[in-house]
């Protein structure tokens, strides 16, 4: 995904605000019948059935992402698809985005339209709309703010509160490649920076790279559900490490639960890095975060359809109020499940 840069350099002030828009946003087409308006206006106008869902989310320079590794187009990528990963967590279909940046003059237009590639590129592969945003300067750095929004038929939004005792936890997919993916692209950075022609090996961490790199939000996985006629009971989507996660489900569900670490999903080339790197596994999992798989709550009666389903793993079940969340390791041991996730302060 990652292109060669252009070789026209346009400082932003050549351009001025209205210009600049205009050209990052000219690939934007309102292409959703519930898309009445998009770009271009005060603001846009959407009419959606049933129930309407929104998330919004920040993305600053130096706390969320460094550019130092992190190409735009990526970065314009990424921060549709985590915004996205919200949505289908309240078991919701994504429709529009809008996508506001505060740049410095450090940037060129070409940098922009980098990142508005990344943009688009995600607004197409989901089927969104991009409908608005808004533009202005930084004094230093790069801040975006994406906003989600996506529709779900009355009373079809999954709430973190719905578990029940016995339900049993299910996730998709693996967890804890897309941190490893950033330790291994800061050291190749630090190597970097030491010596500028080092080239970087990444074709051992191809999976983990592209996990930090480019992620995926489970739009596949709530089709899945709907297919099989699963209604989760709870969802959440896995932005800080499956420990919190947990506990919120566990918190907003007022339930306790316990997790078998040997059924914890983990790719196998996670382990391998995990090996080299001298790191327990199973903490990166637990803590790691950036995942953004969907962590949910099922009744068991509904175990029978998901089962050998090789996007879903069941990795425990919840139990009643007033119980801990535990973790229940290999060696049978149990031990209380803590939030080690990303904080931001
Ligand atoms: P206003 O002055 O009312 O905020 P703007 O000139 O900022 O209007 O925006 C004009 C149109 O362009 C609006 O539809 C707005 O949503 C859209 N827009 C502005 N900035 C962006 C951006 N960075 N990305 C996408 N759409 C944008
Ligand atoms: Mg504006």
């Amino acid at each position: 995904m990652i292109e060669d840069q252009k070789p026209s350099k346009t400082p932003l002030e050549a351009l001025g605000e209205f210009a600049l828009i205009k050209q990052l946003t000219k690939a934007a087409q309102a292409s959703l019948p519930s898309t009445k308006l998009g770009i271009g206006d005060d603001a846009a106008v959407l009419s959606h059935d049933g129930e309407t869902v929104v998330s919004t989310d920040m993305l600053v320079e130096g706390v969320h992402f460094d550019l130092g590794y992190m190409p735009l187009k990526h970065l314009g990528y990424k921060a549709v698809v985590v915004n996205l990963s919200d949505i289908y967590a309240m078991n919701a279909q994504a429709t529009q985005v809008l996508l506001s940046i505060a740049v410095s003059n450090r940037f060129i237009l070409e940098a922009l339209e980098e990142l508005y590639a990344g943009v688009h590129l995600a607004c197409k592969t989901y089927g969104v709309d991009l409908v608005g945003g808004d533009t202005t300067s930084s004094k230093q750095g790069l801040q975006l703010s994406v906003t989600a929004i996506g529709k779900v038929p009355k009373k079809g939004a999954v709430l973190r509160s719905g578990a029940n005792e016995n339900d049993l936890l299910v996730v998709s997919g693996d967890l804890g490649a897309a941190y490893m993916g950033l330790q291994v692209l800061a050291r190749e950075n630090e190597v970097f920076k030491v010596n500028p022609n080092h080239k970087p090996d990444l074709a051992p961490y191809t999976y983990l790279v592209e996990r930090q790199l480019k992620p995926e939000a489970r739009k596949d996985i709530v089709s899945l559900l709907e297919v099989l006629e699963v209604k989760p009971t709870s969802m959440i989507d896995i932005s800080d490490g499956l420990s919190s996660e947990v506990l919120h489900l566990c918190k907003q569900s007022e339930l306790g639960c316990r997790v078998y670490e040997e059924k914890i999903p983990l790719d196998p080339q996670f382990i391998s890095v995990c090996e080299e790197f001298k790191v327990d596994s199973t903490t990166i999992a637990l803590s790691g975060g950036e995942d953004y798989e969907l962590l949910f709550t099922i009744k068991q009666e509904d175990f029978d359809k998901i089962k050998g389903n090789p996007n879903l793993s069941v990795i425990g079940h919840m139990t009643a109020k007033g119980d801990d969340a535990n973790l229940v390791t290999r060696g049978n041991e149990v031990i209380p499940l803590k939030a080690q996730g990303w904080k931001a302060f």
